[in-house]
Order: C-alpha cells, then structure tokens, then sequence
C-alpha cells in the first residue's frame, strides 16, 4: 500500500494537493490563484512602492549617506501599519517562512537592476546575532539576500561580517540611542580582505539607519571601495 502511493509521480501528488488544499495567500489567507504565489495580487497591490523623489526615501538615503558611509540606497516598498507587507514581515521572521525572504529579495534585486546596481560586488546580509540565530534558527537577511542573488547573479557572502555584541531590540529606541546600541556590534571575519570591493548591504527593513550604518563604516574601515545599502522595506 505504501509502496503504491510512493510509486506516484511526485509532481502528481503535488498537483492533487494544490486542488484539495490550494496555497493561501500569507497575507490575508485568500486561495492563491494560478500562477500566484506567496500573496495574492490584492495584496501585493496594496504595498506601496519606494519612488527615488518620496521625501521619506530621501530622509533614509540622507542618514544613511551621513558621514559618508553609504554611497546609495536601493528600497522596495514602505513598511506602514496596515500594509499586507507587515504580515508577510511577521511570517518571515517569527514563523521561518524562508520562501518569503526569496520572494522579498526577488523583487528587490529588480529594483537594484533597475538603479544600476546589480552589475558589481557582492552581497552581504546584516547579520544576527548567533544567539538570535540558533533561537529562530535561520537568518532572514541570508534569505532575502538569496533572492537578491537570483535576479543579479552576484555572490553572497552572509559570513563576512559578524556580530560580536549582542544587542537590545531597538523597537524602543530613539534615533541617538540606537546608534549608541550598535556602536561596536559588528566586525570583520577573521581574515577576511574587502579590499577595493563594492558591497551590496542587504536589510529587511530600514527604521534610523543606524544598524545599516554601522555595518558599512566597519566595511568601509577596512578598506571597501563602496557600500550600497539595499532593503526590502522603508518603515514609514
Ligand atoms: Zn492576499
């Protein structure tokens, strides 16, 4: 009996499944039509898009770029409080669902096709703290940076930089205790070169900046040509 079953092509029992239990739209849980997945197209059509002249992206590329530290800012969409994008967020880092990540980091290597970007270097995700990562057990950024990588074919190095100091959750935080928080936070793999390189900086979403910034002044620090700072999200 067994064996009968087992004996099924597995793409067969994949096609009976989507008819009995078709995929849900992890926004909003409506049945996801064919050729949709992830969410359904209400939903994706409800997450307003980054544009270059929103005054709230130029504020982010204006902290980001203080101090010289990043070079260009590449978004998505904005993180807003009734937006689909706050489930799908929300499922990705407290529920694993990974195939989220790729899905955000497809649509924000287009974005960083379009703003000439995908052309060079290489991608680096923000990393988590190794405690944070063996209690949820996967890293969010390595995901969307994976997907990044699928649509610009450039490498990902999601061991380049790590954190060497765990920190607070900086929901809480003002903009200058949150730089104060990450001060310190990351460094270099052990010899590690990034000499000359260009560095693709990949975040899930961007509050005050100031974690994207630490990270690229220790990049930067040892020698990097240039950051870019690349997230799936604005929060607005
Ligand atoms: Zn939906």
């Amino acid at each position: 009996m067994v064996a009968g079953v087992l004996s099924v092509p597995r793409f067969l029992l994949g096609i009976c499944a989507d008819a009995v239990f078709p995929p849900l739209c992890n926004a909003c849980n409506a049945p996801l039509l064919p050729g949709e997945s992830i969410a359904c197209q209400a939903c994706r059509g409800a997450i307003v898009s980054v544009d270059e002249w929103d005054d709230a992206y130029r504020d982010a590329l204006v902290r980001l770029g203080l101090e010289g530290t990043v070079a260009d800012f590449v978004a998505a969409w904005y993180f807003e409080r009734d937006s689909p994008l706050r489930e799908l967020m929300h499922r990705l880092k407290y529920g694993g669902m990974t195939p989220i990540g790729v899905e955000f980091g497809r649509v924000l290597g287009e974005r960083i096709r379009e703003a000439g970007r995908g052309e060079s270097g290489v991608i680096v995700p923000l990393p988590l703290h190794p405690s944070r990562m063996r209690e949820r057990g996967f890293d969010q950024c390595a995901c969307i940076a994976r997907g990044v990588s699928t649509v610009t074919g450039r490498p990902v190095d999601a061991r380049l930089i790590r954190r060497v100091r765990f920190t607070a959750s900086q929901t809480t935080l003002g903009h200058g205790e949150r730089r104060e928080n990450v001060r310190g936070a990351f460094a270099l793999r052990p010899h590690a070169s990034v000499a000359g390189m260009t560095i693709l900086l990949v975040d899930d979403v961007v509050t005050t900046g100031s974690t994207m910034r630490a990270c690229a002044s220790v990049l930067l620090g040892a020698g990097a040509r240039s950051v870019i700072a690349c997230a799936v999200a604005i929060a607005r």
